[in-house]
């Protein structure tokens, strides 16, 4: 499963929560800078700072109507940005080039990755020539070592935060005994899946599968061969269905898979194939485990709860008519 994290939502939530932060920090502490620039009469600076404020607040804007902010933040943040740094440098020296910290962090936190990389790599460009220009020798090193150093730090501490955000996010929506999907998934799955049909007009067919009798393989082998058997036959089912197709472990003893693009005969012969497939698997010593399979092909204008249940009922009376079979 790939996570998009360029995009608002998941795991850009914490950049767009970055931007809100930033955007109201930057209200408060650098709104004082910008009259104290105007008071004395630095009004190139004054409006500069104020700029970046207003993008910063128009930023946060976007971001709390759901908007992807990224681009504004890119094409008019950063150019004023780096405007008012070269401008700062030029006429401030050192104090200038102190801005460019928080600047480059701030880049980071508010970015996607590229866009951050660009970002740092503009503001490099010009502020060290500027600091070169406008500082002694020394001084002017160090800002740039000191400079480098943020931005390999921030970029860093920025791809640590995105893996860790990646990994979470893909534990909170695998089931650790199986590796499948869990149930957190399993509705936006259905309402996708039904919205792809009415679009194209594909069949879709849910497979429910239970296992038969169950509980008496943990009561007379232990909790650890049922464990074990639940995890063959979650890797039977993950073999067995086709990289389009979902398999889901809706808990216990209880699978589900849908077949996109499947039709109620098709899907029949599918849960048909499987369920000789788990029998024959050989699991247990004495015993095969079995498991019980209803099949239910999508409707017009059915939700998925109605789907679900359907497919729900037709394991039921496959259990209700002797187990080890499937109803459709
Ligand atoms: P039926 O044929 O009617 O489905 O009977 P069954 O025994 O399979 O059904 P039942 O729902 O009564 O029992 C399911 C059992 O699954 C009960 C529970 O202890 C066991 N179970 C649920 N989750 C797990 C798990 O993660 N590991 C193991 N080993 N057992 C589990
Ligand atoms: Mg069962
Ligand atoms: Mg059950």
């Amino acid at each position: 499963m790939t996570l998009q994290t360029d995009k608002p939502g998941r795991a850009s939530d914490f950049r767009g929560k970055a931007t809100q932060g930033v955007a109201l920090a930057a209200l408060v502490l650098l709104t004082p800078f910008s009259l104290n620039n105007f008071y004395q009469g630095r009004y190139i600076l004054g409006a500069g700072s104020l700029a970046i404020v207003a993008i910063l607040a128009a930023s946060a804007w976007g971001v709390s109507r759901g908007r992807d902010y990224s681009s504004l933040t890119l094409l008019g943040l950063v150019p004023a940005v780096v405007f008012f740094l070269a401008f700062a440098l030029r006429k401030q020296g050192i104090i200038g080039a102190l801005w460019c910290y928080p600047a480059v962090i701030s880049f980071y936190f508010m970015l996607p990755e590229r866009k951050a990389w660009i970002a740092n790599a503009v503001l490099l460009a010009v502020a060290l020539p500027q600091a070169w220009g406008a500082l002694e020798a020394p001084l002017a090193a160090r800002v740039a070592a000191t400079l480098l150093a943020v931005s390999a730090f921030s970029a860093i501490f920025v791809r640590v935060i995105i893996d860790q955000q990646r990994r979470l996010e893909a534990q909170a929506i695998t089931d650790p005994l199986t590796g499948l999907s869990n149930r957190t998934t399993l509705r936006a799955a259905l309402e996708q899946a039904i919205q792809q049909s009415s679009r194209t007009r594909t069949p879709m067919t849910l497979v429910a599968l239970d296992l038969d009798r169950f509980k008496s393989i943990n009561d007379s082998l232990g909790h650890d061969a049922g464990d074990s058997v639940l995890r063959a036959v979650g890797d039977l089912l993950h073999r067995r269905i086709r990289r389009a197709d979902k398999v889901f472990r809706l808990g216990g003893e209880e699978f589900l898979a849908l077949l996109y693009g499947t039709n109620e005969e098709n899907g029949r012969r599918v849960a048909e194939e499987l369920r000789g497939a788990v029998a024959s698997l050989a699991l247990l010593p004495d015993r095969p485990v079995t498991v019980s399979i209803g099949v239910a092909t999508l409707r017009p204008d059915e939700s998925w709860i109605e789907w679900m249940k359907r497919s729900d009922e037709n394991l039921y009376r496959a259990k209700a008519s002797g187990r080890d079979r499937v109803a459709a």
